[in-house]
């Protein structure tokens, strides 16, 4: 049996203006926004808490947001977030930046470790005094689609397959799934071996003691560890897309296996796992091929329709603009994405699919389907110098300042030199 066709009528549920399916860190960003704008807003999360990779991914980081001279560029819902998780949790915050933008220069980093639980319950907090309707467990399965245009999204649940109707679309699974079902175009990425873990130690225990901090009481372990770059990925374990459940499922028990040999060699009453991620740790699945691709050739550049200025969370200085054609597709009029499925290539997708860009680009789609819906518009056709203007007000910086950029533009990205032409 090559194929098969599967028919079912299936029950109509409550209709939305905006269904959001997948509640990382860039839906929640996006429905927040919505709801925020007065529409209803359904956000459909296939696990039982909030954040992806941010919280259930154990990711709990929020890279720099600063240009590494001790200027802010990552604000809107990033900033708010950052600040949120710090009053519940860790603080790890530089003195520097303890109390915002530092009056003079520095060259610490304004970023933040935080409790990945503590910040999935804020975030569902967040999400529901917003007023967005939130369903735990259930699978946005696919878009039903009327010659092109998303008419509702079929959802998979303990009540079985059902059908919520709704105007307009923010696939935020991270991996572009009901997008790419529908038929946008995509491009899929590679993945390393990487799976890291919350432990307990001993160790870790008196260290938070004598701190008085339980931060210090907790410590990461990795199966196959590989960094973003792939340096030292071994030549016998595959680069995964992580878009078939044959390749979630090995890189799975790949990782899951080299973790249980790298504990087992430990003294057992030393250390205990406490938390394992519950969602695969890839970084770059699948993302839309937009109407436009970021790259790092936009290093410095300007765009007229950018949604968020961001700098790179590894290097200094190098500033970038993520325009809003970026997350859209012409002609798939009622759709869009956000976070770490946006259109954006080598490691200009790495530097946008990060929690505060992320969370940023959310925000931004949240903002263009709020004004698509008030003029029944194509995602395409919306009018970008007032979705700008709603961002700006809700604290987004949309350009960065000139004086910001350096004499010295050259680029070099992990030893390669990626520096920008034709656009200074
Ligand atoms: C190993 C690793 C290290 C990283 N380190 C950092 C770091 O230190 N700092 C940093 O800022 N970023 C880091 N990142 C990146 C960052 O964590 C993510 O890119 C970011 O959190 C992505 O957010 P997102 O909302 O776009 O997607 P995701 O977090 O992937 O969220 C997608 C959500 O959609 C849900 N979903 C998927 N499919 C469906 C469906 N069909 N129906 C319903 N729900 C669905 C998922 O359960 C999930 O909740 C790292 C990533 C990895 C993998």
């Amino acid at each position: 049996m090559d194929t098969y066709t599967f028919t079912k009528k299936l029950n109509v549920k409550k209709s939305y203006d905006a269904i959001v399916v997948g509640g990382g860190v860039a839906g929640c960003a996006s429905a927040v926004t919505i709801a925020k704008n007065g529409k209803s807003v359904l956000l459909i999360e296939k696990t039982n808490l909030l954040g992806g990779l941010a919280t259930i991914g154990l990711i709990n980081l929020f890279v720099p947001m600063c240009n590494g001279r001790g200027k802010q560029i990552i604000f809107g819902l990033a900033e708010k977030w950052l600040r949120d998780s710090e009053k519940l949790s860790y603080n790890t915050i530089a003195p520097t930046w303890q109390k915002g933008q530092p009056s003079s220069y520095t060259e610490d980093r304004y970023m933040q470790f935080y409790s990945p639980n503590i910040f999935a319950l804020q975030l569902l907090d967040e999400v529901v005094s917003s007023g967005v309707d939130v369903l735990y467990d259930c699978i946005g399965v696919e878009p039903i689609t009327e010659a092109g245009v998303v008419k509702g999204v079929v959802t998979d649940s303990k009540s079985g397959l059902e059908v919520y109707p709704c105007k307009y679309l923010v696939d935020t699974t991270g991996d572009s799934d009901l997008l790419r079902r529908m038929g946008v175009p995509v491009v899929k990425g590679e993945n390393f071996y990487s799976y890291f873990v919350k432990m307990l130690t001993l160790d870790g225990l008196q260290k938070g003691i004598d701190k008085n901090d339980v931060y210090y009481a907790i410590s990461a372990e990795c199966g196959g560890g590989i960094n973003l770059y792939g340096d030292n990925q071994p030549p016998n374990v595959p680069k995964w897309s992580g878009t078939t459940v044959e390749e979630v499922t090995d890189y799975l028990i790949r990782n899951q296996l080299v973790l249980l040999d790298k504990i087992s060699k430990t003294p057992k009453n030393s250390r205990d796992i406490i938390t394992l991620p519950t969602m695969p740790q890839f970084r770059t699945t699948c993302r839309i091929d937009g109407d436009y691709t970021f790259s790092v050739k936009d290093c410095y550049r300007h765009f007229d329709d950018s949604v968020c200025a961001i700098n790179d969370f590894d290097h200094k200085d190098y500033l970038y603009e993520v325009p809003y054609r970026s997350l859209i597709k012409t002609g798939f009029d009622n759709v869009i994405t956000a976070g770490r499925s946006i259109s954006a290539s080598g490691y200009g997708w790495d530097l946008v699919r990060v929690i505060p860009p992320a969370i940023l680009t959310g925000q931004a789609s949240g903002e263009a389907v709020s004004l698509a819906l008030d003029k029944g518009l194509a995602l395409s056709k919306v009018d970008v110098k007032k979705m700008q203007s709603n961002l700006e007000k809700a604290n987004v910086m949309i350009h960065f300042p000139d004086e910001y950029v350096p004499e010295d533009k050259t680029v070099v990205i992990h030893g390669k030199n990626q520096t920008p032409t034709g656009h200074f």
